[in-house]
């Protein structure tokens, strides 16, 4: 009902957000080293933000998430919060015993200036660290940049805490970006189905999709193991599947150890999968007969649908590069994107969504949020929104069909065990896109017009 009073009229806000469309830093850095197989992450803060971050995993994923906190309190928050960290610390190995602890900061920490390098070394100093153990860091204050921007940063931070020069070996790095564990599976079963030997980090396969056993695990099976990140530093090359979340963790790697890496677009969609499987290609992998099978049956999908694409407007909203290649997927089989907005910051983002969708006759934001989109949505009508669980208030309202995608998805199961990335996942999105749109035209379908076969 609230939605209702929002206006038609676009006015500029400089410094007003409302309802971002995004999430916080520390996020997307718990998730990523959620990706490292024995790993806790550590929420240097408040007991209110880890609460949080574990919560908007925990609902996303259906699966606790283990994490820890410096726990916070008024003096930490006037006097630093070293004491708190050493502490937990110390607490963390002896009690819970994972063989990595993930420390990201939180906007209070980052307020207050603690200095993360120098509290970690005076916690190895004083013992604190066991011997085998690792801790590695990262900074995310969440009064600038995303959960996405926090998942590049700790994926830096794990680059960082593991990587060692070494002549260089046959295997490559790919960092996945922040994607669900199903694409992690995805992009691991592409390149193993080629041939290549890929060191895929982080890796949330196996850790936020995994079975029901009847027995709690702390550490489950999955996730990039300790022995593959001591290999990164000897990879060929780094693959850094959008720039975004992957780019600073395989810039670093680049030049502190000298692997050379090439940053992709997400291979979301029929031409940047096969852009992904041409690199791939490229770099020794052979093309499948599997991988041919999936290409060629999503053609055959495209091309028996293509009709009921055919110049449908559609509404995006969600994190950049999942933004950029679905652009350009849904532009290729025939559909219309009209707005785009992205709670990330990040001004090559609109250039990058034009050319995309081959025009700049199209809304496109960064930093952005919801609000403004359901503007953008009063002034020029859509077929179809594509978004998170956060869209459905404007879906319904406005009677559009929603296709839930991105982060956080709190009321749809699926997104941990279907990939949307590759060409299984491209033929899934379709799917669901054209479940979407059918339901709708039978719903408002007149009773003359209501047809068997559409
Ligand atoms: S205070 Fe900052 S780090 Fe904590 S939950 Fe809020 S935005 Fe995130």
């Amino acid at each position: 009902m609230l939605l209702r009073h929002t206006p038609e009229k676009i006015a500029e806000r400089e410094a007003l957000t409302i309802q971002p469309a995004k999430t916080c830093q520390p996020v997307g850095a718990m998730y990523a080293a959620l990706g490292v197989h024995g790993c806790l992450p550590h929420s240097h803060g408040s007991q209110g933000c880890c609460a949080y971050h574990r919560s908007a995993l925990t609902r996303h994923y259906k699966e606790p998430v283990m994490a820890s906190t410096s726990s916070f309190t008024e003096g930490s928050s006037v006097f630093g919060g070293q004491a708190n960290l050493l502490d937990a610390i110390g607490n963390m190995f002896s009690i819970y015993n994972p063989d990595v602890v993930a420390i990201h900061t939180t906007c209070l920490s980052e307020t207050i200036g603690d200095d993360l390098p120098q509290i970690i070394s005076k916690a190895r100093d004083e013992g604190k660290v066991p011997k085998g153990k690792y801790v590695i860091k990262a900074n995310t204050p969440s009064y600038i940049g995303s959960h996405v921007i926090g998942f590049a940063n700790m994926v830096k931070g794990i680059a960082e805490g593991f990587a060692k020069k070494g002549p260089k070996e046959n295997h490559i790095n790919i960092i996945p970006g922040f994607v669900e564990p199903s694409d992690m599976a995805e992009v691991k079963k592409i390149a193993r189905s080629m041939g290549i030997d890929a060191i895929v980090f982080p890796d949330t396969d196996g850790v936020l999709n995994g079975p029901q056993t009847g027995h709690f695990e702390m550490y489950p099976k999955g996730g990039t193991t300790i022995e593959n990140l001591q290999r990164i530093g000897s990879s060929k090359i780094t693959l850094a599947l959008g720039p975004i979340a992957s780019g600073p963790g395989a810039k670093f790697l680049d030049t502190s150890v000298g692997v050379p890496c090439e940053l992709l677009k997400l291979p979301i969609g029929l031409r940047a999968t096969g852009e992904f499987v041409s690199v791939l290609r490229h770099i020794g992998g052979t093309v499948s007969d599997e991988l041919e099978l999936e290409r060629g049956q999503l053609v055959d999908v495209l091309t028996d649908m293509q009709q009921y694409f055919h110049q449908k407007k559609v509404a995006l909203v969600g994190d950049p590069y999942q933004l950029v290649s679905l652009t350009e997927f849904l532009t290729d089989i025939g559909f219309d994107v009209r707005h785009v907005v992205t709670g990330t910051p990040g001004k090559k983002f609109i250039k990058r969504i034009q050319e995309a969708a081959n025009t700049e006759d199209i809304n496109v934001r960064e930093a952005s949020d919801y609000f403004y989109m359901h503007q953008l949505i009063l002034n020029e009508r859509v077929d179809l929104i594509i978004g998170n669980t956060y869209a459905k208030y404007m879906a319904r309202d406005l009677d559009i069909p929603h296709i839930r995608m991105g982060f956080p998805i709190y009321d749809r199961i699926g997104h941990q065990y279907f990939p949307t990335l590759g060409y299984r996942g491209a033929l899934r999105l379709v799917e669901k896109i054209l479940a979407a749109l059918m339901d709708y035209q039978d719903k408002h379908a007149p009773e003359e017009k209501f047809e068997l076969v559409m």
